[in-house]
């Protein structure tokens, strides 16, 4: 440090220094975007081999050509229905992204209707809407109003959707076609919906005929302690009458290669076959020789799946510590500056500053080398209107430029809030 904050009288000048000194330093570090680490990806290696020359047939199917179908491999149907917990048959396994899946779903239902009310979305009177949870995941929204939608937000709650306030607006307007969010360790939360909560959402009395639930799974196994409940919508959602209500998506781009993998989609057996009957309209089937690969080399990883899982665990775990820990030595535990959650799993930790300065400290952080979610992005249309929430995506660097970017954030934190506190008239004694 070349400036000696304590040698100032006020906080504001002090915060200010102990960030020209951060600034000073020229740093250059990223906390901005979900990605595994190259520490990470190595844990996949051997995906690069996993597929030998001699490996032209799995499933009695020749790798090279067509035949098929469209819902997948029967091996990676029955590996990764065995993952999110239903049976083979319930399974749609894809190409590289779930988030492919999440829109072709929601583009067959706008074009076409859904299998339990087959009126195309889109010929409907009124603007069809989507709920959302917030703070949430910008692609959610992203793609929703990409497709037309309007979207409604509710809050993300320690356990789960606010589904008192769902279960009040899909009551009463029958253009809400659903809610799309995530179940286990939510983005940027980390929240994981309760057993409860799952099953209310499953058995909701929505003004809609077709009302969805759009599970996006992202982060199903990705644990750092001890695993939560995990709750199976496919099956609440057919013991509550509602059989086809629900779609659970995810993929192994946290869990192999970040969008070089698989997107998976579990429904029930005749949304399977309404799904596959628009897939087939436009492939002939999906990418068999990466499905292949895949069920090599994770069936043959030690302890498969949950096995790699934990090797990940063990390397981003003291990330998420390195968070925590610099921000309570930096700002302390009484939410004087700010609050943050400390998630069981995931890729994410959700910061609230305790003033509306978000955007400022993000602004700050850029300016000096640390680059963070942009502000808004937690929000649809990008616009946070408490202006508070920072999503720190801790997984891409090295744990010692997490400890190094988040003393940065925390000076950051403390400026904004000076300056913020100063421009009240609001200085503390
Ligand atoms: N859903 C969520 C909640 C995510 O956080 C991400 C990645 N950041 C994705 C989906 C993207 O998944 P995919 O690569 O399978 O499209």
């Amino acid at each position: 440090m070349t400036h000696d904050a304590s040698a100032h009288a006020d906080p504001l000048s002090a915060a200010q220094a102990a960030y020209d000194a951060v600034r000073a330093r020229g740093l250059k570090l990223n906390m901005q975007r979900g990605q595994p680490s190259d520490a990470d990806f190595d844990l996949s290696s051997g995906l690069f081999t996993a597929l030998g020359e001699d490996d032209l047939q799995m499933d009695g199917l020749d790798l090279r050509n067509y035949p098929g179908g469209v819902a997948g491999l029967p091996s990676a149907r029955r590996l990764f229905a065995e993952y999110l917990d239903v049976k083979p048959e319930n399974m749609v396994v894809w190409n590289n992204a779930s988030l492919e899946l999440q829109a072709f779903v929601l583009t067959f239902a706008l074009l076409h209707g859904t299998r339990t009310a087959p009126q195309p979305w889109v010929k409907a009177p009124v603007t069809p809407k989507f709920i959302v949870t917030v703070p949430g995941y910008d692609r959610h929204f992203l793609l929703l109003k990409t497709l037309g939608f309007e979207l409604v937000a509710v809050d993300m709650q320690p356990d789960g959707p606010d589904v008192d306030a769902i279960e009040r607006l899909a009551a009463q307007d029958a253009s809400i076609r659903g809610v799309l969010f995530v179940p286990t360790y939510s983005n940027p939360g980390g929240e994981t919906i309760s057993a409860d909560k799952a099953r209310r959402l499953a058995a909701l009395q929505a003004a809609a005929p077709d009302f969805l639930i759009l599970a996006d799974d992202a982060y199903r196994a990705h644990h750092l302690g001890t695993p939560p409940e995990t709750v199976n919508f496919v099956a609440l959602c057919r013991d509550a009458g509602h059989p086809d209500r629900a779609f659970v998506f995810a993929s192994t781009s946290k869990i192999t290669l970040a969008g070089a993998g698989l997107g998976f989609v579990a429904t029930s057996e005749d949304n399977v076959k309404w799904l596959s009957g628009y897939l087939n309209a436009q492939s002939i089937g999906p990418n068999k020789p990466e499905q292949a690969r895949h069920v090599k080399f994770l069936s043959r990883y030690p302890g498969g799946i949950d096995g790699l899982m934990r090797d990940h665990a063990a390397l981003i775990a003291p990330k998420f510590r390195a968070v925590d820990e610099t921000l309570r030595a930096e700002l302390g535990e009484g939410g004087e500056y700010a609050t943050w959650a400390t998630p069981g799993g995931g890729y994410f930790i959700s910061l609230d500053t305790t003033a509306p300065v978000a955007a400022r400290v993000i602004e700050l952080a850029e300016a000096a080398g640390v680059s963070l979610t942009p502000a808004g992005a937690t929000y649809p249309e990008g616009q946070d209107p408490h202006n508070r929430n920072i999503r720190l995506a801790p997984t891409r660097p090295p744990v010692s430029e997490v400890y190094t970017a988040m003393g940065v954030v925390a000076t950051c934190i403390r400026l904004a809030t000076e300056e913020h506190r100063a421009g009240q008239g609001q200085g503390r004694t």
